[in-house]
C-alpha cells in the first residue's frame, strides 16, 4: 500500500493540514490535526488532488505558431527560444526592458529563487508580484508602526482565549471556513464584531447574541476608524500606561482625530451613534481583544492609512504585543507571507530587507557571490510594472510566473492591451489561464503534491509542503526552469533545482533581517516542531511577537496620525451605485485552478452580482436576471442576485470570473502611494437590466 504524505493545501493561507494518499483513482485527500485547521478542510481542500490529474492540463512547452495557435515543443526548444529572446531584449533594450511578474502561491524557494534571478541572471529590477494587491497595504502599514511585518503576530490557537474579536473586511466563514473554530471564544462571550458592507456568512456568526455586525458605507472604514479612535481618547478608555511605556505619537494622533466627533462619523459611515460607542467601550473592556483586519479594509487607494488606523486603534488599547489580546491581518494567498519576505517584491531582498539598504546588499550580494553595485536598485510595484509594458523605456519582455493578471489585477482591458503590446510574453503554469492564452511561450510547471518545498503560513510558521506523487514526464519545477535558462543566459551565480539547497541559500539570505530564517532547515521542519520566523540560528523561533519590544531601533511602536483624504461617499443617483469585489467559498483568486474543479464549478459555475432587493427592484432587474455594470474602464454583463443582505448603495461581484464577468474589468488601477494597492473595493458602477445576455 502507498504511503500517506503529510502536506498542506495547495490554496489559502491558513494551510491546512492533509494527508495525501495515492490510489487507483487518483490522489486520496483527509483532513490532518494541525492547530490552524484541527483536521478540517474546506470543500477547495477536499477537491484539491482533481487538478493532479485534470485533463486541462498543460503537459508540454507550448510555442505559438505564426497562425496564432499553440504547438507543443520540446524543453530544449522552448528553453533555447526564451534564453534567446531575453538576452536580444537585453541587448536591445536594456535588462529593465525584462520584467518578472511573481505570486504569492510560490513556495518560499520558488520566491526567494525567482527574485535572484530577476536581479542577478537577468539583471533588472522590474520584479514585482500579485502580493501587491493583496498584502502590500496592510504590510506597509505593519512595517511602519512595528518596524516588522508578520500578518498575525501570534498563533491562530491563541485566538481561541479571546472575549472579544472584532474583524474589519474579512469573510473567513468562506475564504478560509476552518479558521472560524477559532472564534467560539468570543462569541460564547457575546464579543463577536464583524465589519462588512454586506452580511456575510462571518458576519451571521455575530446573530443570537454572539455579537454585533455593523454595515458601514464601503469605503468609509478609515473615517470609521477615527471615531473609534476619537470616542476611545474623548472617554478616556487609552491604555495611558501602556501608550507611555511603548509607543511614541499619541500626542499627535489625539490631534488629529478630534474632528471625527460621532455624529460626524455617522454622516459619514451610515454606522449609528449607539453603535460607534458600544464598539468602542466592548474593545476597551480587555483583557482578551483581537483586532483583524481583511482585504476589504485595505484594498484601497488609503489601505495603508486604513490599516494603520486599525494599528493605532489597537495601540492606544494596549492590545499589541501582549499575551492575552492583539492586531493581527489575515494573510489571504497560500503563501502571501513567504511570498513577501525572499525576494519577489520590487523593493525588498530576501530576509524581508529594503534594497536601498548598502548592509542589505552587501550581505545577500555576498551569499550570491557577486559584488553589490551589481545588483540593481528598486524596481516598480505590480500596477506600475504592468502599466509600463509596451511603453517607451518600459517593459518588452514580460516572465509571469503563478499569476493570471488579465484576470487578477485592476483595470483588466488595460492589462491585455500592455500585454499585446509585449514584444514577448513567457507564462510558466499548469493551464491555459485567460494569461497563459495570450502567451509566446507557456512552460507547464508541477504542482504542490508534486513537489518540495516550504510555505509560510498566516501566523508566520514555516511548514513543508511534501510531494506525494510523481508529475507527469513532460513537467518541470520552476526552480529547473531558473537553473536552465540561468545556464543558456550565462549568469553569475548558483542556481540549484534542488528545493533543500535553495532553502539553505535563502536561510543564509535571510540571516539578520526582520523575516530570519538563519536556524531552520528541512530537518528541522521534517520534526513538525512548530517553527514561527524570526527563527534567528541557535533560537527556537518567534510564537509571538513584540512581548518585549518592537522592531524599531528603540523598541517602540510608531503612532502614526493619518487623515482620511476623501470622506465623500460616490453619488447614488440613477442606477449608479458603490461596487465591492471578493471572493466565494468555491473558488480562489482568479479561478484558474477553482473553475477546473467540476463540483466547486457546478456549485458556483459564473459570477453573479449581489444587490439589495429594493435596488434590484428600483432598477427593474429580476432576481437572476441580466444586468450590466459599466465604469470608465469597462463593463460587464452577469446575472444578478437579489439578497438583503447588502446595503442598498452597494453591489458586490466576485472577483473569480473571466471574460465578460471578469469584475477587474471596472476596477480602477489608481493606487496607495505609500504601498501600490489598487483601489479594488470602492468603484463607482451604472447599473441597468438587460433583456438577456
Ligand atoms: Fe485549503 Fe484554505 Fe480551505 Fe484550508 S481553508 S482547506 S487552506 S482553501
Amino acid at each position: 500500500m502507498t504511503p500517506a504524505t503529510s502536506t498542506h493545501c495547495p490554496y489559502c493561507a491558513l494551510q491546512c493540514a492533509m494527508t495525501l494518499t495515492p490510489d487507483v483513482g487518483g490522489v486520496t485527500v483527509a483532513g490532518r490535526a494541525f492547530p490552524t485547521n484541527r483536521g478540517g478542510l474546506c470543500k477547495k481542500g477536499w477537491t484539491s488532488a482533481e487538478l493532479l490529474s485534470s485533463p486541462e492540463r498543460i503537459l508540454e512547452p507550448m510555442l505559438r505558431q505564426p497562425d496564432g495557435t499553440f504547438a507543443p515543443a520540446s524543453w530544449e526548444e522552448a528553453l533555447d527560444l526564451v534564453a534567446g529572446r531575453l538576452a536580444a531584449g537585453r541587448a536591445e533594450h536594456g535588462a529593465d526592458s525584462v520584467g518578472v511578474f511573481g505570486g504569492g502561491g510560490l513556495t518560499n524557494e520558488k520566491a526567494y529563487q525567482l527574485g535572484k534571478f530577476a536581479r542577478l541572471a537577468l539583471g533588472s529590477s522590474r520584479i514585482d508580484y500579485n502580493g501587491r494587491f493583496c498584502m502590500s497595504s496592510a504590510a506597509a502599514a505593519g512595517n511602519r508602526a512595528f518596524g516588522l511585518d508578520r500578518g498575525l503576530p501570534f498563533r491562530v490557537e491563541d485566538l481561541g482565549a479571546a472575549r472579544t474579536i472584532l474583524i474589519l473586511g474579512s469573510n473567513v466563514a468562506q475564504t478560509m471556513p476552518p479558521f472560524i473554530a477559532h472564534l467560539d471564544g468570543a462569541r460564547k462571550a457575546g464579543g463577536l464584531i464583524v465589519v462588512d458592507p454586506r452580511r456575510t456568512a462571518t458576519a451571521r456568526l455575530t446573530d443570537d447574541g454572539a455579537g454585533m455586525h455593523i454595515q458601514p458605507t464601503p469605503g468609509s472604514d478609515l473615517v470609521l476608524l477615527l471615531g473609534l479612535i476619537n470616542i476611545v481618547i474623548s472617554e478616556r478608555l487609552v491604555d495611558t500606561d501602556y501608550v507611555a511605556r511603548r509607543t511614541v505619537g499619541f500626542d499627535a494622533l489625539r490631534r488629529s482625530v478630534g474632528r471625527w466627533w460621532t455624529e460626524r462619523v455617522q454622516e459619514h459611515t451610515g454606522v449609528p451613534v449607539w453603535q460607534l460607542r458600544e464598539l468602542a467601550r466592548r474593545l476597551a473592556e480587555g483583557p482578551g481583544t483581537y483586532i483583524l483586519t481583511g482585504r476589504g479594509v485595505e484594498q484601497h487607494a488609503d489601505g495603508t492609512d486604513t490599516a494603520t488606523a486599525a494599528i493605532n486603534l489597537s495601540l492606544i488599547l494596549g492590545l499589541v504585543g501582549t499575551e492575552h489580546s492583539g492586531y493581527g491581518t489575515l494573510t489571504g494567498q497560500g503563501n502571501g507571507q513567504g511570498g513577501r519576505e525572499h525576494g519577489q517584491k520590487c523593493d525588498q531582498l530576501p530576509g524581508y530587507r529594503k534594497i536601498t539598504d548598502p548592509a542589505a546588499r552587501a550581505h545577500v550580494a555576498g551569499v550570491w557571490g557577486v559584488h553589490p553595485d551589481s545588483l540593481p536598485g528598486q524596481g516598480l510595484p505590480a500596477v506600475e510594472l504592468l502599466a509600463a509594458m509596451g511603453e517607451p523605456g518600459g517593459i518588452r519582455c514580460l516572465l509571469v510566473h503563478g499569476s493570471n493578471v488579465v484576470v487578477s489585477a485592476p483595470n483588466a482591458d488595460r492589462v491585455r492591451a500592455g500585454i499585446a503590446a509585449l514584444d514577448f510574453l513567457v507564462v510558466c503554469d499548469f493551464f491555459f489561464s485567460e494569461t497563459a492564452a495570450l502567451a509566446d511561450v507557456v512552460l507547464p510547471v508541477t504542482q504542490w503534491a508534486e513537489e518540495e518545498g516550504t510555505m509560510t503560513s498566516l501566523e508566520g510558521r514555516v511548514i513543508r509542503r511534501r510531494r506525494a506523487v510523481d508529475a507527469p514526464a513532460g513537467v518541470r519545477s520552476e526552480l529547473w526552469i531558473f537553473r536552465e535558462l540561468a545556464r543558456r543566459l550565462d549568469a553569475p551565480g548558483v542556481y540549484s533545482a534542488n528545493p533543500a539547497e535553495v532553502f539553505d541559500e535563502l536561510c543564509r539570505a535571510s540571516a539578520g533581517g526582520t523575516a530570519d530564517y538563519s536556524g531552520l532547515s528541512y530537518g528541522l521542519l521534517d520534526t513538525d516542531e512548530p517553527a514561527y520566523w524570526p527563527y534567528p540560528a541557535g533560537s527556537t523561533g518567534t510564537p509571538r511577537l513584540f512581548l518585549d519590544r518592537f522592531a524599531h531601533a528603540d523598541g517602540l511602536a510608531r503612532i502614526v496620525a493619518v487623515q482620511a483624504r476623501s470622506t465623500d461617499a460616490p453619488a447614488q443617483v440613477g442606477g449608479t451605485l458603490t461596487l465591492i469585489t471578493g471572493r466565494l467559498l468555491e473558488h480562489y483568486q482568479s479561478g484558474t485552478q477553482t473553475r477546473r474543479v467540476a463540483e466547486l464549478l457546478t456549485a458556483r459555475p459564473e459570477a453573479r452580482a449581489q444587490l439589495h432587493p429594493a435596488t434590484a427592484d428600483r432598477l427593474g432587474i429580476a432576481d437572476g436576471g441580466w444586468l450590466e455594470l459599466s465604469s470608465e474602464r469597462g463593463t460587464v454583463r452577469c446575472r444578478a442576485e437579489a439578497s438583503a443582505d447588502i446595503r442598498a448603495d452597494t453591489v458586490f461581484l466576485p472577483f473569480h470570473f473571466a471574460g465578460d464577468e471578469c469584475a477587474n474589468l471596472l476596477t480602477d488601477d489608481v493606487t496607495d502611494p505609500i504601498s501600490g494597492m489598487p483601489e479594488f473595493k470602492k468603484t463607482t458602477v451604472r447599473v441597468r437590466a438587460l433583456q438577456e445576455a
